[in-house]
């Protein structure tokens, strides 16, 4: 197995570097040593990956019972499998939507699915790529473990027993997400709000309250971005430090708008639905990731749709979209 070393960052600051199943690739998680002892995000609920991250606490002389807070920045399993390590003796908190993701709330998932079902129908998509991404959902939750929910953190909030940071909302790839400022140095813990090798999706998600329109995620990413500039340092949940995080956000954003004008070009000569531009914009991966690419089209069509580059338009339950 590959060994990820435990990395000093300063001081204060210790990442673990653990295996993940996943695409993505391994996970960074983060210590800070202050009065309290606090761990940002867990990994994902897998041998290899709770091995490491025992491993990685014995070299500092710690054992999981030694960990006051365990703090979650979204709800990805990558980042909340493990909290069982740790519930014990440890809060588990995070933003106050993480709630019942972490109990497993089988009401809040089935009400997850049935929106779900009904809005990629509605956007045209084929049962059977609905069937896939239920399938691949199911198959997501197995790397997490339920577990209670301690507490919940919000824009603002201070951290108890780690002076100097506060948490800062940062909503987009996941609408859990939060990340943690320290106002003294400016250095950001950003879960996968910013990541310096691969641009972070803004998944779709279905509302959390009923009868509300669903989030658009894209444009909430945008705004959670642009209220990170003047960041120094990011520890980012994968891959490695942002040494110019204003340089990475001007380039993300430039990128999502480069993005959007390509998906436009699709809608140029008539009227098509998300589904049918999904396709074309992505002949072979959305097969692979029909989640993931649907998500990246509806998205920049969200943020299309507000820059006044497009129209939709219902009809018997079908949404078209056109350039205008
Ligand atoms: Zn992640």
């Amino acid at each position: 197995m590959m060994e990820l070393p435990l990395i000093k960052k300063t001081a204060q600051i210790r990442q673990m570097t653990l295996p993940t199943p996943f695409l993505v690739g391994p996970v960074n998680t983060y210590l800070i040593w202050s009065d309290a002892l606090v761990l940002i995000d867990t990994g994902p609920k897998t041998e290899e990956a709770q091995g490491q991250l025992l491993r990685r606490l014995r070299e500092m002389n710690l054992r999981p019972k030694d960990i006051d807070r365990v703090i979650l920045t979204h709800h990805h399993p990558d980042h909340i499998g493990m909290t069982h390590v740790f519930q014990e003796h440890a809060d588990i908190i995070g933003h106050p939507k993480m709630e019942p993701w972490l109990r497993k709330d089988m009401s809040f998932f089935e009400e997850r699915r049935t929106f779900f079902a009904g809005f990629y129908r509605q956007h045209g998509m084929p049962e059977n790529w609905i069937q896939e991404i239920e399938q691949g959902n199911r198959y997501y939750m197995k790397y997490t473990e339920e577990n209670r929910f301690d507490g919940s953190l919000q824009e603002g909030d201070e951290i108890d027993g780690v002076p100097g940071w506060r948490i800062i909302e940062t909503p987009g790839h996941a609408e859990t997400h939060i990340s943690l400022w320290n106002e003294r140095d400016g250095t950001m813990i950003a879960g996968d709000h910013l990541i310096g090798h691969i641009s972070s999706n803004a998944i779709l998600e279905a509302p959390y309250e009923k009868n509300k329109p669903r989030p658009k995620t894209l444009l909430k990413y945008r705004d959670a971005m642009k209220k990170c500039r003047g960041a120094a340092i990011v520890y980012p949940g994968h891959g490695e430090d942002i040494t110019e995080p204003d340089r990475l956000i001007d380039e993300r954003l430039h990128e999502q708008t480069s993005k959007a004008a390509v998906f436009k070009k699709w809608l140029e000569e008539k009227e098509k639905t998300a589904f049918e531009v999904c396709q074309q914009m992505y002949p072979k991966m959305y097969s692979k990731q029909p989640a993931l690419t649907f998500s990246e089209t509806l998205g920049h069509f969200d943020l299309l749709e507000e820059l006044g580059e497009i129209t939709s338009r219902e009809e018997n339950g079908r949404i078209w979209y056109k350039s205008v």
